[in-house]
């Protein structure tokens, strides 16, 4: 029988909700092959990254692999990084092989773009992005190291160095990030670090716009932008960061800021194997789409989130790279595939952004309900509930329930666990390691 082949790129929040759907619908329909690709296998939750990199959420609590999510006779996963999309010719390239479809959907997520700084960093080991799971966790190694090594030190120029910290983008994740590590580090870090003199540290959050969360309407960011200055968060706004240098960081303001640890959440653009395929898109690589969220020009070849571009026609509003918008535009697109194959009519995307929460640290966060707003203790259930309730897999929601309590009580992990290179892991004169040696040879 000749089956009819979806293909589904990234199994982030988009592509995972359009394989649910289609598994609800189309399960029966033996003349279906619905094949998933992704280059990791595992969901991130990475609306909490910032949790695990300040300690209080271990990679495991938010990831799921891929394999135990969904069960079905018509589809698979495989795991392989997608090179190349020929949409002209209906084919992929995988360092897997090359896949052939009928429909497609794009979900290869963003990606954060700091190419513009190539140049001008000279030590790639005092910066990071927050993308990843790896990321986060390299984030959080990095802060224990700095203050590790500050505890330990006399020279009053170095410990400047090591305990200021710099974010890069006041944006929801830089924001949820510098409040969270604001938390951590004058809540319990300090504890465990006594010589260490709670004023030399600097928690810089730098933002080339003129409020922090520019998205948001006015009034919410002059609250946020006094939630962290309340919580020793030193906002620089108005300024971009030009220069990483081993041991500072250089404003275009001209200013010198001693440091060892830049994280970059600015600049998300549409991952690379997106912005070089054959379509319309827009300044920053994404895919534009029309009301079915269907490649313009392109039938068949569907997209959503973070990778996507779409204007609503009736408001004009650009659909924002948000989670649960990645998740309503796979519900609509999964509609129109079963729609296209069942010969239905399709139904439109509408952008609906009334309801957002943020986190700000462990004791506030602000919740943004159809023009009606709610901070404090509050808010923080609301948002605890609401991110436990849409990780997936009961097993996670009670393991980050769990490690949220122990958290609070107890403070966050500080343990510096990192990967290890060959020689280290056999040590340089083991015989073992002389065996793989000559092998390479
Ligand atoms: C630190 C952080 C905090 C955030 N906080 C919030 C929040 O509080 N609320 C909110 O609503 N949103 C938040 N977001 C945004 C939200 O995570 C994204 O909008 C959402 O993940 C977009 O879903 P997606 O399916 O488009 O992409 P993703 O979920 O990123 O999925 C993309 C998938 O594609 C895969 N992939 C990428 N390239 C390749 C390749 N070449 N080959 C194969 N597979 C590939 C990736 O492995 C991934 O699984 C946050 C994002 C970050 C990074």
């Amino acid at each position: 029988m000749d089956k009819k082949n979806i293909l589904i790129l990234g199994a982030g929040f988009g592509g995972l909700t359009v394989l649910k759907y289609l598994l609800r619908d189309l399960k029966k329909r033996e003349d279906i092959k619905i094949t998933l690709i992704d280059k990791q296998n595992y969901f991130l939750f990475s609306p909490l990254l910032h949790e695990l990199a300040v300690g209080v959420l271990f990679p495991e609590n938010i990831v799921v692999p891929i394999r135990n999510l969904y069960r079905s006779n018509i589809h698979q996963f495989v795991q392989a990084r997608v090179e190349d999309i020929n949409l002209s010719e209906g084919k992929v390239k995988t360092s897997a092989g090359i896949f052939s479809y009928d429909y497609i959907v794009l979900a290869l997520g963003g990606v954060t773009d700091i190419s513009g700084m190539a140049d001008n960093i000279e030590n790639g080991s005092n910066v990071f992005s927050l993308k990843s799971a790896e990321d986060a966790v390299a984030v959080k190694n990095h802060i224990i190291k700095m203050f590790e090594k500050a505890s330990a030190e006399t020279d009053p120029a170095v410990v400047e160095e090591l305990l200021t910290l710099a974010i890069s983008g006041a944006g929801y994740t830089g924001v949820q990030l510098a409040s969270s590590l604001s938390d951590v580090v004058y809540k319990y870090l300090l504890s465990s670090y006594p010589d260490i003199d709670p004023a030399r540290i600097k928690i810089n959050l730098i933002e080339s716009k003129d409020r922090v969360i520019s998205e948001l309407p006015e009034k919410y960011s002059h609250y946020v932008m006094k939630h962290l200055q309340k919580h020793n968060i030193n906002v620089r706004l108005n300024c971009r960061i030009t220069e990483i240098g081993s041991h500072r960081i250089r404003l275009d303001t001209g200013e010198a800021i001693p440091s060892r640890t830049v994280v970059y959440v600015t600049g998300v653009v549409a991952n690379p194997v997106i912005s070089s395929i054959g379509a319309e898109k827009d300044a920053i690589g994404r895919v534009i789409v029309n009301d079915f969220l269907e490649l313009v020009n392109c039938g068949g070849a569907y997209a959503v989130g973070d990778c996507v571009h779409y204007q609503d026609s009736v408001t004009g509003q650009v659909a924002r790279q948000r989670a649960h918008n990645a998740v309503r535009q796979a519900a609509v697109v999964a509609r129109n595939l079963v729609a296209d194959i069942t010969q239905k009519k399709r139904t439109k995307y509408r952008i609906s952004d009334s309801a957002e929460v943020i986190s700000l640290g462990r004791s506030n966060a602000l919740l943004r309900l159809n023009g009606f707003s709610l901070s404090g203790i509050l808010a923080i259930l609301v948002w605890v509930i609401s991110y436990s309730l849409l990780a997936i897999g009961k097993k996670n929601r009670v393991k980050i329930a769990v490690d949220w309590v122990l958290a609070r009580i107890f403070g966050p992990d500080t343990s510096l666990i990192e990967s290890q290179d060959i020689e280290s892991r056999l040590g340089k004169d083991s015989d073992l390691s002389a065996v793989i040696d000559n092998k390479g040879s």
